[in-house]
């Protein structure tokens, strides 16, 4: 519930998803007063999809018996280039954009300042402020999920590029050579490490004829599976999984010593569902492997965390993004 009356200040953060949408209402430090999630429905077109995002930060704001005059701002990560002078979104693949213009149509229909940046980095401004306190300088926030993206925040803030794709670290290739990506090339870091990628191999494998805990627990039907999944038959022993999550957290460890040898900044955050789920599993050995690949000795003093956000790193996030443009 929201405190009545007062001048409690409020700011909404939005994850704008290619399957679903969260909007969550933060007060100025960072309490979660309510939330709400509805699903994209992207095949409907950028005007329908921004409609759904207004609908569900007026859910959010209705959940915590708030009016959305004691809003300050809105922030949005949505998933690809963002151009954050005008709020527009360059280019979403997930959801079929091109040249959207995010901000105007949901300022018109929320009557409230909005802004927008890369969900990605939106999510590492959560972790910043949220996790972090604003302490470090430098920080890389990368995430594992569906597929694998970057997050900087250099000299305090938001990095995004000249063409603001930076931090488009997924298709950093780490196996010439290897498996093909859904870009075209192959050997992508997320075409080995993202969740995709790791569901292909053992749906692949099982295929073949691989025994896997993953049977007894989801049936044949392995098609459904959640990362979830994957830590419970660990748990349970599966040599397999086991091995395959070492190998992919030991390309997550190239990666983070790519990123170091380039930026050598003070954090790297790990973040996204894999991270969130397998934490346990694979930190030790992305920690371990980035060290190793790093130039000796620049890793040295260098934080490689797991942030605690989970999936609400987006919303955090967003609403950090709205206080920070609205002081
Ligand atoms: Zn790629």
């Amino acid at each position: 519930m929201a405190e009545s009356g007062g001048k409690q200040e409020y700011y909404i953060g939005v994850d704008l998803g290619g399957t679903k949408i969260l909007a969550g209402v933060f007060s100025h430090n960072l309490k979660c007063a309510g939330r709400a999630k509805v699903s994209t429905k992207a095949q409907r077109g950028p005007e329908a999809v921004i409609e759904r995002i207004a609908r569900c930060v007026r859910d959010a704001v209705d959940e915590c018996d708030l009016d959305l005059k004691k809003v300050k701002g809105v922030g949005v990560g949505a998933p690809g280039p963002v151009d954050p002078e005008n709020g527009h979104v360059i280019v979403a693949p997930n959801l079929g954009w091109e040249d959207a213009p995010l901000k105007k149509e949901l300022e018109k229909l929320l009557d409230t300042p909005v802004f927008v940046e890369n969900d990605c980095n939106v999510c590492t401004l959560g972790v910043y402020e949220c996790e972090l306190q604003s302490k470090p300088k430098d920080v890389v926030g990368i995430f594992i999920g569906t597929g694998i993206g970057a997050g900087l925040i250099l000299n305090g803030k938001p990095y995004s590029g000249f063409n603001r794709s930076a931090g488009e670290i997924g298709h950093m290739v780490v196996e010439v050579g290897g498996p093909k990506c859904s870009c075209g090339n192959r050997g992508c870091f997320e075409a080995v490490a993202s969740r995709q990628a790791i569901f292909r191999k053992i749906q692949a494998a099982v295929k073949d004829g691989q025994k896997t805990i993953l049977t007894d627990i989801l049936g044949d039907d392995i098609l459904d599976m959640r990362s979830g999944d994957l830590r419970k038959a660990l748990r349970k022993g599966d040599k397999f999984l086991e091995k395959l999550i070492e190998e992919a957290a030991e390309y997550i460890g190239i990666g983070v010593a790519n990123v170091i040898n380039l930026l050598n900044p003070e954090v790297v955050v790990l973040g996204g569902g894999i991270i969130y789920a397998l934490e346990d599993d694979m930190m030790a050995i992305i920690v371990e492997t980035a060290k190793d690949y790093a130039l000796s000795g620049t890793a040295k003093g260098i934080e490689i965390i797991a942030s605690k956000l989970g999936d609400d790193a987006g919303i955090v996030g967003g609403a950090v993004l709205a206080r920070r443009e609205t002081k």
